[in-house]
């Protein structure tokens, strides 16, 4: 069998009789090591999986987020999967960016409805400066209101990521999308080492990491691994790794694409919890698709963060009563953090329907 390394930020990850645990020469994951474990018997998998993620987390507790669109719409980038993007008919007509003291009732709204973290998506390739200055009056406000901040604004300078520090801001999401390999089918409009740059100026600010992907966009198992690599290898890993299931949007060009198995999703979410142990591992996009069964196996796979109540960018998301009733069913609470968490960077809850670069 294959033998699977462990990424050198899993310090307590104890290997599994599944999985031996020899050190690569340089301690990353190798996209061969991570193609190994989605190819371990799904039980197996899930195992370890939910070996590791109770070694870092309360396996029955799980983070809820709100996120909001601050500025949908209008977007130049040509992003396949983005109903966003201003070249496809969509149906999705350009925004202003909203006011402050919507962005603020709507922050009261999800922090009553139980939300700890409030997450504001802006459609911008990238921000300019007088945007920056007005998003962080809004990550002054809510921080005000007593609840975590994170925003998805686009790429991001080093000066940039540094105001909204400066402002408070806690968490940034900037997803990698999918794998280098595969990545030149989904985006032309930014290369991959944008992508790299903008993570390295958040970082260099301070500010937490939010990045994952979107699976089911045609991508092989292979790439899927690859990018599940490129995560794990950040150094370090991203506090929080959103998983987006394509939400396939008619007007879109990756609209009719073969779905993923099912399955392959639950595999992503424990390939996920396996290599980044102490990240929260978000279901994300592509939620209000899943039935319950599936929801209930990505828990036990590791995921351990939903968006909940509000719409996601500009697609639908199950309703908060609907959530609520499922979490109570698997006996799954929505307070605070494990305090076996307190030691790990702690969880982040941006991210977005669309994975906004
Ligand atoms: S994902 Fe983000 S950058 Fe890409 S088209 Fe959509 S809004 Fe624009």
């Amino acid at each position: 069998m294959t033998q699977i390394a462990p990424t050198p930020s899993a310090a307590t990850a104890a290997p599994a009789s599944v999985i031996a645990a020899p050190a690569t020469a340089t301690g990353a994951w190798k996209v061969a090591d991570v193609v190994a474990l989605y190819d371990l018997p799904f039980n197996d998998l899930l195992y370890r999986a939910q070996q590791i993620h109770r070694e870092h987390f309360d396996p029955n507790l799980i983070q809820l987020s709100t996120l909001l669109s601050i500025k949908t719409g209008g977007c130049p980038e040509d992003c396949s999967y983005c109903p966003q993007a201003a070249r496809y008919d969509t149906g999705v007509e350009a925004e202003k960016l909203m006011p402050l003291d919507q962005v603020l009732d709507a922050a009261r709204t999800a922090k009553d409805h139980g939300a700890t973290r409030f997450c504001m998506g802006a459609a911008w390739r990238n921000p300019k400066e007088h945007q920056v200055e007005q998003v962080a009056a809004m990550v002054r406000g809510v921080k005000a209101l007593g609840l975590e901040t994170c925003v998805t604004l686009g790429m991001l300078k080093g000066e940039q990521a540094q105001a909204l520090k400066h402002a408070g801001l806690d968490y940034y999401n900037h997803n990698l999308d999918t794998s280098p390999e595969f990545y030149g089918q989904v985006i032309s409009t930014r290369t991959y080492q944008d992508r790299l740059d903008t993570l390295e100026h958040v970082r260099d600010a301070g500010i937490n990491v939010c990045c994952g992907g979107i699976v089911g966009m045609g991508e092989s198992r292979r790439e899927r691994a690859g990018l599940i690599a490129q995560l794990a290898n950040l150094a370090p890993y991203p506090e929080s790794v959103p998983i987006n299931n394509l939400v396939q949007v008619p007007g879109t060009p990756l609209a009719g694409t073969e779905p993923l198995d099912p399955f392959e999703f639950v595999r992503t979410i424990a390939v996920a919890r396996i290599t980044m142990p102490r990240a929260m591992v978000r279901l994300s996009a592509g939620r209000e698709q899943m039935n319950e069964a599936l929801q209930a196996l990505c828990f036990a796979a590791g995921a351990n963060s939903i968006f909940y109540g509000e719409r996601l960018l500009t697609t639908g998301n199950p309703q908060a009563d609907a959530d609520r009733a499922l979490l109570k069913r698997l006996g799954i609470r929505t307070e605070g953090l494990n305090p076996q968490a307190s030691d790990a960077t702690t969880a982040a809850q941006c991210g977005d329907a669309c994975g906004h670069a």
